[in-house]
């Protein structure tokens, strides 16, 4: 396969220089790039990059004289392939010109999969896209399979005046060998897990709400003792999660860092000082799981945590047995519609203070999502195809990618997009709507308005989202960080073993007696830097390094 790449890497380096490509200079200067509303000519020689009024550069002017068509292959969720009739892409056909044609095939299949079949032959298709893919885009391009984008910033102005903004973004999104070979999806907006409690159980039980993680013990002890569901039965579940991997974070509470992001295997963490450690390894995180195993043992957490899989929201709410989650805002908040309970409240609450006397949450959106699109080598016109996936960038690009279309899915109230009351109270779910009958929401190359998301969040859960926002819990998250191969090989190396490791001796612990905790620790310690914890932390460290020299620039 990678000799292929290498073969291909000639053949259109020979074909870049016919074509007369513009600056093969990779080292992607910012200052030389026109910002969207510029209309200077760049500096690299290649003639004139004036923007017109829809953004667009106009080296390619929208809609173009002559139609074109590109191939799209697009695979994403497992769920869906591109739709030409889309309303968006529809839209945006009309705007530029620009078709894309459908070659994803066999709906329902794994994505990643599906994807990974196309490089056996080469990556044929013009356009591909689709989430969880952004790595193979960094680690295929450098190869020769991808267009670099530094290579076409006079087609890219508005992505190209984004990057000038985020450097963080452009840290994350170049690859070993210093190209962009993608665009990604970008989310926006920082809440993504919050605390919620049943609020209706503490009036019942005529309690205030926790502030403090021992006034939280209290009340879990409460919940499992005084019946606050009052049906005569000690039937309640106090703590409970989807994912046992989520309830880890308890450690949290006892001042421990538990993952980098939201990947569960995603444990080095970066500090402020530039420098990383890994958290199951830290001594507070030998304290906090100690806890956890206590709490799990005062029956405080779900006794089926590690086996219920992702049922416990949607059997333990409805079923009036559930106090409290650390779980998705939006998703989570819509149970005050669904339960089906009277006085079912299930709000929102901020993070318990530590007993040292701290206040954080972990868990927050990643800014760069492994999503996004990449121009093939084999497309034969990729200026016009970049300008086309730039658009997305423009305002009303933003906008339609968010939104869908005014008249179909939103109406302009106030010169703000609003969504309709058919897309708010449909059947189905906002988000699903949008990706699967608009074209919206897609997980391609485009930057996320979070205020998407608040129009169909439930009350509860915008005033959580409000919260988290005005008390800025945050902290620092370890970006997905692009490997070079010796760094990778490392990590392909070790990182698994020693999730399984570290998953199999903390259950242990969790289920057994909590002292198990401090008699095996150095054990377990000496058997994770034999698993090749320090390497892996080191490869880590060198890779972020590098980001931060980027994003610092
Ligand atoms: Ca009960």
């Amino acid at each position: 396969m990678r000799k292929s790449f290498v073969l291909l890497l000639i053949a259109t380096l020979s074909m870049g220089t016919l074509a007369g490509c513009s600056s093969s200079d990779s080292s992607s200067s910012s200052s030389s790039t026109p910002a969207p509303s510029a209309s200077s000519a760049s500096s690299d020689g290649s003639g004139g990059s004036f923007v017109d009024e829809y953004g667009s550069p106009t080296g390619v002017v929208f809609p173009l004289d002559n139609a074109m068509t590109y191939r799209f292959h697009y695979h994403a969720r497992d769920m869906y392939v591109f739709d030409p009739s889309w309303p968006v892409f529809q839209e945006m056909a009309e705007i530029t010109n620009i078709s894309l044609v459908n070659t994803g095939n066999i709906v329902g299949t794994n994505s990643v999969e599906q994807f990974q079949l196309q490089a056996v032959d080469g990556f044929p298709d013009d356009l591909y896209g689709g989430n969880n893919i952004t790595t193979y885009f960094m680690e295929y391009g450098p190869d020769g399979a991808f267009y670099a984008l530094n290579d076409y910033w006079d087609y890219l102005p508005n992505f190209r005046a984004y990057l000038d903004d985020n450097p963080d973004v452009e840290a994350v999104i170049t690859a070993y060998d210093g190209n962009i070979y993608h665009i990604p999806y970008i989310q926006d907006g920082d809440t993504a897990r919050t605390w919620f409690i049943r609020m209706d159980w503490l009036d019942n039980l005529g309690l205030e709400v926790p502030t403090t993680v021992q006034e939280l013990e209290d009340v879990l002890i409460a919940f499992r003792d005084d019946d606050p569901n009052g049906n005569g039965l000690k039937d309640e579940i106090p703590y409970f999660n989807d994912k046992y991997t989520e309830m880890m974070r308890l450690v949290n509470l006892w001042d421990a860092r538990c993952y980098g992001q939201d990947a569960s295997t995603e444990r080095v963490i970066p500090r402020e000082d530039g420098t990383v450690y890994h958290a199951w390894t830290a001594d507070e995180f030998k304290t906090g799981i100690y806890n956890i195993s206590r709490w799990y043992d005062m029956g405080l957490i779900d006794k089926e945590i590690f086996t219920k899989g992702n049922a416990a929201r949607r059997e333990y709410l409805p079923g009036d047995i559930g106090g409290v989650t650390h779980e998705w805002v939006a998703s989570t908040s819509a149970y005050n519609d669904t339960a089906g309970i009277d006085g079912f409240h299930f709000g929102v609450f901020a993070p318990p203070i530590t007993e040292n006397g701290n206040q954080w949450e972990e868990h927050s959106r990643l800014k760069v999502r492994p999503d996004g699109w990449a121009v093939s080598h084999n497309c034969k016109n990729p200026e016009e195809l970049f300008a086309y996936m730039d658009y997305f960038f423009s305002d009303y690009g933003r906008i339609i990618s968010n939104y869908g279309i005014e008249g179909i899915s939103y109406e302009l109230v106030d010169g703000h997009p609003t969504f309709t009351e058919e897309v708010l109270n449909g059947d189905v779910a906002v988000n699903t709507y949008l990706e699967s009958e608009i074209g919206a929401q897609l997980k391609h190359g485009y930057w996320m308005d979070y205020d998407y998301e608040y129009q169909w969040t439930h009350e509860v859960g915008r005033a959580g989202v409000d919260l988290y926002n005005e008390g800025d819990y945050g902290v620092l998250q370890m970006p997905p960080l692009s490997m070079t191969e010796d760094q990778k090989n490392v990590i392909d190396n070790t990182r698994a073993n020693l999730v399984a490791y570290q998953d199999e001796m903390t259950m242990r612990w969790i289920m057994g007696d909590p002292d198990l905790v401090y008699a095996e620790w150095d054990t377990y310690l000496a058997e994770c830097e034999k698993l090749g914890i320090s390497q892996l932390v080191n490869a880590y460290q060198e890779a972020y390094t590098t980001y931060l020299e980027i994003a610092e620039q």
